[in-house]
């Protein structure tokens, strides 16, 4: 088949799937239910069947499409699928396989979980060899690759397996050492199965405080779960029946089958029915019984769960003996009979052969029912259970009776009083041990109760000192960790001014000595610009400079309309005086006649060095009179100055000045003519005879 064929394969199948669950009561099923319950679980039956049909060319494709883990995971997916619908030949097929190929593949945990599931089923169904073998499996698979959960469930099954065949003793073993294994695996869900098989194991005993006990334990589970919760009411419902407390019976199985139609389980639900239904029998109220336990019986065929149609044909047999339908009671506890044979079920077999005993005293054949009760009890095992005993010993009382056997009748009248005698006061005794059980657990609970609130308080406290703690203890760290940034912060802000300070003083001395050097510069720059514009010999303005100043004076004065007079100066006959008393003097000469020229000028007026011993004075504003005046006053104050200058008595040094007025030349007046008009004036002066003063033009 190609993968095409195998997508229509899987589509057809969501399909049909779909379709069915949508509507299962909708499709022309076969015959048609009374029961609700059991018309689902048929339809779930065909349902599965038609799922198994569409899937089945898969199975052999499956290993070759997605190898063999991919094989193993999807057998136990369908074979768990077939198990929720409660279609456990189908499921037990599928796990089966699944085991095998995980078995071969050495894949022990996958191995076990299948097991686990068919050991449940085959628990189920009845087949308790199967269920045995898995239990070997299981402990197989646990000791081969360390899985404890594989061996406490291996000794739960085990457990189980010996009860029902009646091998209390061997169960008790069993079952405690699963309870303790779980416990130590902590599995909340088996450890409320493992109670409950041991609940159960000590109800069998007789021992109601400690069932009561196992099941409580488990129903704290369950309730917390609420899984398997209905078969645990259901064994506290048994307990409280056993314990003569038909009230508190009924209230845990109206409980139970509450749960069980909630959890829509067909296994469990049949279960809690049949029990009921027996309730209900012991109770004499045999019409529901009957209805009960034929409900039930229709649930436990749709699934196949044998056991359970084994009790639910005893319970309907027994119902329809109280009812006095004798030939239909006969017809189902024999069919109850043949199933406890088959599966060599302990109860069902001592039960069924007890109510048909009954059935046959009723049909006065005390020779069959003789029979049959020494069938039931070739078993010394039988003895145990005290209930049915003291039934069996009032049915051999009767058969005596029928019989004319006066004697043995008295003696099983004796024995059955006996037993029904022990049986009030170990049914009262029981109750009081249940009652004082129950006290002293619900005083040991409000122990604990107060202990867990004491702890809790305790603990509340220590939290709330611990917070405070933690909290003083953040408080500080949080005013440590500020204060140190603060302190930090101050710190670098200390460390901030600092470099500030040291920079703002560096910059201050470099300021400073930027200030300095400019003040050098500046001097250095002025004393540039003043040996530029001066003479070096005299310190009056160098004759670049002089001309420069008398040029913007001409134009001044030629702009304000104002005179403006210029002095030539010479000294006279210089070439003398340097050759009489050398160079060195001359100079001198020079200097002290210009520092009195200077002394007798006005601040306004220019002074400048024309050349050699040849200087130029400027006034600006004076008329010819007043600059001839000033002339004048030169000329005397140079002669007065150098009498007592010169070496010797009489000698003196003069000058001779050339004077050029603005006015007194024609516009516009030039700096050369008017300085060409200076030296005229000097010349004349020295052709005059030298020491005098001549005004130009004038
Ligand atoms: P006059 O009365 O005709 O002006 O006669 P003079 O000798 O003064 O004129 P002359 O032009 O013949 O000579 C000028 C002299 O002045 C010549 C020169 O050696 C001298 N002289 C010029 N400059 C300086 C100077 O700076 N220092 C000295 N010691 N002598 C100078
Ligand atoms: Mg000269
Ligand atoms: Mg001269």
């Amino acid at each position: 088949m190609n993968a095409n064929a195998t997508l229509r394969h899987v589509r057809r199948l969501a399909c049909v799937a779909i379709l069915l669950s949508a509507g299962t009561a909708v499709r022309a099923a076969p015959p048609a239910e009374t029961y609700p319950r059991a018309q689902m679980a048929a339809n779930l039956q065909r349902l599965a069947a038609l799922i198994d049909h569409q899937i089945s060319p898969l199975k052999v494709m499956v290993p070759a499409l997605i190898g063999v883990h991919g094989a193993i995971t999807f057998q136990r997916l369908f074979g768990e699928f077939f198990f929720a619908l409660d279609a456990y030949p189908l499921a037990e097929a599928y796990l089966h396989r699944a085991q095998d190929l995980a078995s071969a593949s050495g894949d022990a945990g996958d191995a076990a979980r299948a097991a686990i599931s068919r050991g449940r089923i085959a628990l189920i169904t009845g087949h308790y060899d199967r269920a045995e073998a898995m239990s070997n499996d299981l402990s197989r698979f646990a000791a081969g690759a360390n899985l404890p959960w594989a061996q406490a469930k291996a000794e739960e099954y085990f457990g189980v397996v010996a009860r029902r065949r009646g091998l209390i003793e061997q169960a008790l073993v069993h079952a405690e050492r699963a309870l303790a294994m779980q416990r130590q695996l902590n599995q909340q869900d088996e450890v409320a199965w493992a109670l409950s098989n041991l609940g159960t194991l000590a109800r069998d005993r007789g021992d109601y405080a400690t069932a009561l006990d196992l099941h409580r334990q488990s129903l704290e589970i369950r309730q917390r779960t609420d899984d398997q919760l209905e078969l645990t009411l259901r064994n506290l419902a048994l307990i409280y029946r056993d314990l003569g407390d038909d009230t508190a019976a009924r209230g845990y199985f109206a409980n139970a089958l509450e749960v069980a139609l909630r959890h829509g389980d067909s296994a469990n639900y049949a279960a809690t029915l049949g029990t009921w239904a027996g309730f209900l029998v012991d109770a004499g109220e045999f019409t529901p019984a009957l209805g009960a336990a034929q409900e039930s019986l229709a649930v436990s065929r749709a699934i196949g769960d044998r056991p359970s149609v084994g009790f639910d044909l005893l319970n309907s047999g027994r119902a329809l003996l109280g009812l006095g339908r004798l030939d239909e009671a006969d017809k189902q506890l024999n069919d109850a009979l043949a199933v406890g044979r088959e599966l060599n079920q302990h109860e069902i077999l001592a039960h069924s052969q007890v109510a048909l005993a009954e059935v046959a005293l009723k049909r006065n054949d005390a020779v069959q029912a003789s029979r049959l009760l020494d069938a039931a009890f070739s078993d010394p095992q039988a003895a145990r259970y005290k209930p049915l005993m003291s039934e069996v010993n009032e049915l051999r009382e009767k058969i005596a009776t029928t019989t004319g056997n006066t004697a043995q009748a008295l003696q099983f009248a004796h024995a059955a009083a006996a037993l029904r005698e022990e049986l009030l006061g170990t049914r009262a005794s029981r109750r009081l041990t249940a009652l004082e059980s129950q006290y002293a657990r619900t005083a040991a609970d409000q122990q604990l109760a107060l202990a867990t609130k004491e702890n809790q308080l305790q603990a509340a406290r220590l939290t709330q000192q611990q917070l405070q703690r933690k909290f003083g203890a953040v408080l500080l760290a949080a005013v440590t960790v500020l204060a140190l940034l603060l302190a930090w912060r101050f710190l670098g802000v200390r460390r901030l001014n600092h470099a500030l300070a040291a920079r703002n003083t560096e910059v201050e001395t470099q300021r400073a000595a930027l200030s300095q050097a400019n003040d050098r510069l500046q001097q250095q720059a002025d004393e540039l610009y003043q040996a530029a514009i001066s003479d070096p010999l005299t310190g009056v303005s160098n004759r670049g400079h002089l001309m420069r100043q008398l040029d913007a004076r001409i134009t001044d004065c030629r702009r304000n309309g104002s005179e403006l007079a210029v002095l030539l100066i010479d000294f006279d006959h210089f070439k003398r005086i340097n050759d009489a008393h050398g160079h060195l003097f001359g100079d001198r000469v020079l200097v002290a006649g210009v520092q009195t020229l200077r002394q007798w000028l006005e601040p306004g007026d220019l002074l400048g060095r024309y050349g050699g011993e040849e200087f130029i004075a400027v006034m600006s504003g004076s008329n010819a009179a007043n600059a001839a005046q000033v002339a004048e006053r030169l000329r005397v104050r140079v002669a007065e100055t150098m009498t007592g200058f010169m070496p010797g008595t009489n000698g003196t040094v003069t000058v001779s000045i050339g004077i050029a007025l603005l006015s007194r030349l024609p516009a516009p007046v030039r700096l050369e003519s008017l300085i060409e008009a200076a030296d005229k004036a000097v010349y004349a002066a020295k052709a005059a005879g030298r020491n005098r003063i001549v005004v130009h033009g004038a």
